[in-house]
């Protein structure tokens, strides 16, 4: 069986797949933020789940970062008592067994290549719409990593065909740059962008019910969120050209934001015409711990 680990900032998952099954349900514990607890968790969770299937398992591990080739380090993690540290040979010690580490946005985009939204298609890029923007590229069911790692990181390129006004009033990022997809497209980003053209702050669910009930700011912060979504989408396309993306996140259930981006692609993409499918995922926030079970491939 495969274990996978979702090692979030507030929250770490676990979960045992056997090829298209769940042998064990979904564990949900609080993230120790202390990096010999860390440890101790995870192995607590396998433990556990070895315990309740009677069988041992891989392990693969998501985290919101990455494990550097070279120096076996973690780095780019906002989880910071993590970065520095060599996660991947201290829980290879302590499970006694090879351990994989990935990047959790690489995980959403390999579980839904394998066996969710992303079936069937040769490439699959994998979008993270939440309190950060991220995304991993699936090429043939294998995650695309890359030499620096940062393969699919699109959330601090800047905002491509920005209009005027969003040239007077760029963001600026806690990356050190300005202008980055992040800060339009994140959960903050769309209460922000509201609150610039109502005067008043609401919640992203909150915008999406005044939507609904027609309230012209939040239907126009909305419309420009989608156009924003679309624009950042064709410069992917342009480069990569995915047979599909996965919309994943909080904010990707913003409604009808698939067939909403579909829809603007055309105005975008370098192509008369866009095939690229663009699709709501099918594992949910269950999706970062499924592929993390599968950096080890089935079988
Ligand atoms: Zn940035």
């Amino acid at each position: 069986m495969q274990i996978g680990i979702d090692l979030g900032g507030t929250k770490t998952e676990a979960i045992a797949l056997a090829t298209d099954r769940v042998v064990a349900a979904r564990r949900r514990i609080a993230t120790p933020r202390d990096y010999t607890a860390t440890l101790d968790a995870i192995a607590g969770l396998v433990a556990g789940l070895e315990s309740e299937t009677g069988c041992t398992g891989t392990v693969g591990i998501g985290i919101p970062g990455v494990v550097t080739h070279a120096t076996r380090l973690v780095k780019n993690a906002n989880s910071t008592w993590l970065i520095g540290r060599p996660l991947q040979a201290d829980l290879e010690t302590r499970l006694d067994r090879p351990v994989r580490v990935a990047n959790d946005a690489n995980c959403f985009a390999l579980s839904e290549a394998i066996d969710g939204a992303g079936r069937g298609f040769e490439t699959v890029f994998g979008v993270i719409l939440g309190t950060g923007v991220g995304g991993g590229i699936a090429i043939r069911q294998h995650i695309h990593e890359g030499p620096n790692q940062i393969a699919g990181e699109w959330g601090h390129n800047p905002l491509p065909w920005m209009t005027d006004e969003e040239r007077a009033s760029v963001p600026t990022c806690y990356c050190g740059k300005s202008g980055c997809i992040e800060t339009f497209l994140s959960g903050p980003g769309l209460e922000h962008d509201h609150a610039r053209l109502a005067g008043v702050r609401r919640s992203s669910p909150e915008i999406v019910r005044a939507a609904a009930a027609g309230e012209a700011h939040a239907v126009q912060a909305l419309r420009r969120y989608q156009d924003r979504l679309a624009r950042g989408l064709a410069a992917i396309i342009n480069l990569l050209d995915p047979d599909a993306i996965v919309l994943g996140g909080g904010m990707s259930n913003l409604p009808d934001l698939p067939a909403a981006t579909s829809a603007l692609l055309p105005r975008y993409v370098f192509s008369d015409t866009v095939l690229t499918q663009v699709l709501t995922n099918a594992h949910g926030d269950s999706s970062g711990v499924r592929g993390a079970a599968w950096l080890w491939p089935p079988g």
